[in-house]
């Protein structure tokens, strides 16, 4: 039989990105860039946000016409915002074929036989917990970069976060699985691999922990370079700072949401850390781990937010000075105990607007500044592919997780050379290779 043309459109986070490789996966698929050429089209979406939710919506709603003309195209509707809404998005969307949650991925081949059969509609937001990480991601040839799932869902219960609700409680890959797939990367050409869970160093499997399971891909032949991400505050332990610093292949920096300054926010967040606690956490991380990176999350406007509460924030900035930090306007999710806040409490639009424009504003110069401390030191470069915007430049990232720019040939990609720091830009840094 042959190969089913497959157009996936994926909204959110790196988990997703991996689904949509899973997804590919799953159906052995031949990934087209043409939505009117696809057997099978899917949007795997987001719900972390309102604005991401209705994306997903409309996005959708583009391949009705596609529908209308080919009505042997499967369209199907897959992720956060699937499991969120579920049934209901068949009622809404006449043209969806099916529904599917994030963990019930390798059932997709089952439920797309039975369309192509019985002509029926499904949603399929169950799953086995056995099955979860049965379905191994597509990986496209060439790539020198990939990610490793090491576990689904969320045992926090952060007060604004819908992520626990739609992926489930967490649930922790075995250990010789995760070693076994990132080998597999590797010995297609990949030499950095970055670890994702939503809490990702909550991991722990039958007795080991997330500094071990980091110790043991620091065995792994012909790996570069481990990462991971994202990590909650909490999770930081002496044995995960002990296994970064003995494995020479972790790279030192890290993504640690803080989501505000404030320790009256953090509390109402249930962040289950003050803001002095996370303050030494960062100061014991670049105490013990060199040339260390860290990069954040922020939230503003979260309900009873006082313009005292954003100047924490806003200190905080100072206080740590963040290589770059991703921040949003609060968004009620349905469901969450923080949608549950209503009337005075709630932050006006515009002044969360102001406020995330001022955050941005800070954080921006901050970077500028932190990507220009970095000239005229040598950096290490895994070299990822050729540059956008020059095709006589190459691109990668230092150990930081800065892009860097700098001149060279095509062959390079894939090695780690070294690069004179010449120039810091708003977001990354420009240099020259070392020979
Ligand atoms: S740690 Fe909090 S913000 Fe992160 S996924 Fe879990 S509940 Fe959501």
């Amino acid at each position: 039989m042959p190969k089913k043309n497959l157009y996936i459109e994926t909204y959110g986070c790196q988990m997703n990105e991996y689904d949509s490789d899973r997804i590919t996966a799953a159906l052995d698929a031949v990934v087209t860039d043409d939505p009117k050429r696809a057997d099978v089209i899917i949007v795997n979406t987001c719900a972390i946000r309102d604005k991401a939710d209705q994306k997903a919506f409309s996005s959708l709603g583009k391949y009705k016409h596609i529908k209308a003309k080919n009505p042997d195209v499967i369209v199907g509707v897959a992720g956060c915002v699937a499991q969120l809404y579920g049934d209901s998005m068949l009622k809404r969307m006449p043209h969806l074929d099916f529904v599917l949650g994030p963990r019930a991925i390798p059932k997709l081949p089952e439920i797309i036989s039975d369309i192509e059969r019985k002509k029926i509609r499904t949603v399929e937001t169950s799953y086995d917990i056995e099955e979860l990480f049965d379905v191994e991601p597509y990986h496209k040839a060439g790539e020198v970069t990939g990610f490793v799932s090491v576990q689904q869902g969320c045992n926090k219960r952060c007060t604004y976060c819908i992520v626990p609700y739609v992926r489930g409680d967490e649930v922790n890959r075995a250990l010789e699985d995760i070693i076994t797939e990132t080998e597999n990367l590797v010995n297609k050409g990949v030499r950095e691999i970055t670890f994702i869970g939503q809490t990702v160093n909550s991991w722990k499997q039958k007795g080991y922990k997330f500094g071990d399971l980091l110790r043991a891909a620091g065995d792994i032949e012909d790996l570069e370079r481990i990462r991971f991400t994202t990590s909650y505050p909490r999770d930081i332990t002496k044995r995960m700072i002990d296994a970064m610093k003995d494995v020479p292949q972790i790279c030192p920096h890290i993504h640690l949401p803080v989501q505000s300054g404030s320790n009256d926010v953090l509390s109402k967040m249930n962040r289950t850390y003050s803001r002095e606690w996370f303050v030494d956490t960062v100061n014991r991380l670049r105490d013990e781990i060199a040339d260390f990176a860290i990069s954040t999350d922020i939230i503003v406007g979260f309900p009873g937010e006082t313009d005292k509460d954003f100047e924490e924030t806003m200190t905080l900035l100072e206080e740590i000075r963040f290589e770059s930090a991703f921040s949003f306007i609060y968004s009620p999710r349905p469901g969450t105990p923080a949608a549950e806040i209503s009337g005075d409490e709630c932050v006006e639009k515009e002044v969360a607007s102001t406020r995330l424009a001022q955050l941005q504003q800070r954080q921006s110069d901050i970077t500028f500044e932190n990507n220009n401390n970095r000239v005229g030191t040598i950096e290490e470069v895994l070299v990822e592919g050729p540059s956008k915007k020059n095709e006589n430049f190459v691109t990668g990232r230092t150990t930081q997780n800065r892009i860097t720019n700098f001149m060279g040939p095509q062959a390079l990609i894939g090695s780690v050379v070294k690069v004179k720091i010449t120039e810091g830009l708003q977001n990354s840094i420009r240099g020259e290779l070392v020979v």
